[in-house]
């Protein structure tokens, strides 16, 4: 086996070797990916070694990333991986979804069952493994989110140093406290997303830092597990379709790019088709795929679903190879879609944070434009857990909730607290 790293841009096509420190390619400035030339063994001596490490307690067996290793062999030394048991995360049927979307079943797989809560954490192991490789003591990125969330859990875990760096101002605390809390040295900036960006870069050269920003392409490696599982979970019977949502798109270049290398590999017979679904106020590559041309950047990204309010999607170059590859769509979806689908996930007694219900709504819309059938066998890729934004779920069942343009979003299927007085009689009178 041998791993390295290729330039994705089609008019250059350099590589590099795995252990140098570049986040882009150093000569065109393109997308790296990470890219192997290995002999392919019979599909179901994997399908059977996957299997056996399930009931092992070896703890990278125990790893619903690692487990799936020899997909993603760019480690030369499994000392340097940490694990904190991520991936393992359950297929979980919402029949009250399927209707409230008007198809036969929705099955979602949810990937806040993660450590941090959130798929983060399949490509975290991956990326934190190439830093420890690297010889690398401190790590950084630019995020408030589920990014600074999962790599601070990872880093610190793994021994070395977290350092998160965010525009002064804008937090969101549910995420920045758990960042803080497993141990991040976190900086506010006076300064913009790109102007802290450009800042970070110049210090990971100076002090020998390691980004793990969305590009980072060992992440995107990580997190191709989601696709492997989900297809170990289901016998290796391909859905006709995988929906998730779309932010910095490095989700949907993972899925893509591992579903095309287990289709070279035997593992599975088809590809499914992929839907991006997109918040109305940050869709980008929504109105790109309308008419594929030139990439417009959306400098004010809006809305209330945060890990997908991304305006310059890094990934998107790789996001429209892989929605091409499996002749698959990009849907946008408005607040009040969002909130409605993520009460109706959460009345299923699953429930998901709000960009994760962007999934359902766009299933609901895609179902209603006929590009879904009703009878489709649909996974929904749930990407957060339910608790990283409490606030907004307080705010929606108690009608407090307003889109970013001031507009209130209307608690369709809202759940109000009653105040109720002392009293048995007039308690049971209610109930009643
Ligand atoms: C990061 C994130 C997304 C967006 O994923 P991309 O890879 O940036 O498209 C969606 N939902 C949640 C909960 C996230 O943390
Ligand atoms: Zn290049």
């Amino acid at each position: 086996m041998s791993a390295r790293l290729l330039c994705f841009n089609s008019a250059c096509k350099k590589t590099y070797g795995l252990t140098e420190v570049i986040y882009n390619c150093p000569e065109c400035g393109g997308l790296l990916e990470v890219e192997y030339t290995r002999a392919i063994p019979e599909p179901a001596v994997w399908k059977k070694l996957w299997r056996e490490r399930r009931m092992s307690n070896e703890p990278l067996s125990q790893s619903g990333v690692w487990r799936y290793r020899e997909l993603f062999p760019f480690v030369e030394n499994e000392a340097d991986i940490v694990t904190l048991r991520e991936g393992n995360t359950p297929l979980l049927p919402g029949p009250k979804a399927a209707a409230y979307a008007g198809v036969e079943s929705v099955v979602f797989k949810h990937q806040g069952f993660n450590p941090s809560g959130s798929f983060k954490d399949n490509g975290m192991t991956a990326g934190v493994a190439q830093a420890r490789r690297l010889g690398m003591k401190r790590v950084a990125c630019v995020s408030t989110g589920n990014t600074s969330a999962s790599m601070a859990a990872y880093a610190s875990a793994g021994g070395l140093e977290p350092m998160i760096f965010i525009p002064n101002g804008n937090i969101s605390y549910g995420k920045l406290a758990q960042a803080l809390e497993y141990g991040a040295r976190t900086f506010q900036v006076e300064a913009n997303f790109d102007q802290i960006l450009a800042l970070v870069r110049i210090l990971a050269e100076k002090l020998g830092i390691y980004l793990l920003n969305s590009i980072n392409p060992f992440r995107i490696e990580g997190q191709k597990s989601i696709v492997i599982e989900m297809m170990d979970q289901r016998d290796w019977n391909v859905p006709d379709w995988i929906v998730l949502p779309g932010g910095n798109l490095g989700n949907v270049s993972a899925f893509g790019k591992g579903l095309r290398e287990m289709l070279a590999a035997g593992l599975i017979t088809k590809l499914p088709r992929l839907a991006v679904i997109q918040a109305e106020g940050a869709s980008p590559f929504y109105e790109f795929m309308q008419h594929p041309g030139e990439f417009t950047a959306n400098t004010h990204p809006e809305t209330l679903a945060t890990a997908i309010k991304i305006g310059d999607p890094v990934s998107w170059p790789k996001a429209w190879q892989e929605i091409v590859t499996t002749n698959g769509v990009v849907e946008k979806v408005t607040e009040q879609e969002i909130a409605d689908a993520k009460a109706v996930i959460g009345a299923c007694g699953i429930g998901c944070e709000p960009a994760s219900a962007a999934t359902l709504a766009g299933i609901k819309k895609l179902k209603a434009a006929g590009i879904i059938a009703a009878h489709a066998d649909i996974v929904a890729v749930l990407t957060g857990n339910v608790l990283k934004d409490p606030d907004y779920i307080y705010r929606y069942h108690t009608g407090a909730l307003e889109a970013p343009d001031g507009s209130p979003i209307t608690p369709t299927f809202g759940n109000r607290p009653v105040v109720v007085p002392n009293d048995p009689e007039r308690i049971a009178d209610l109930i009643r």
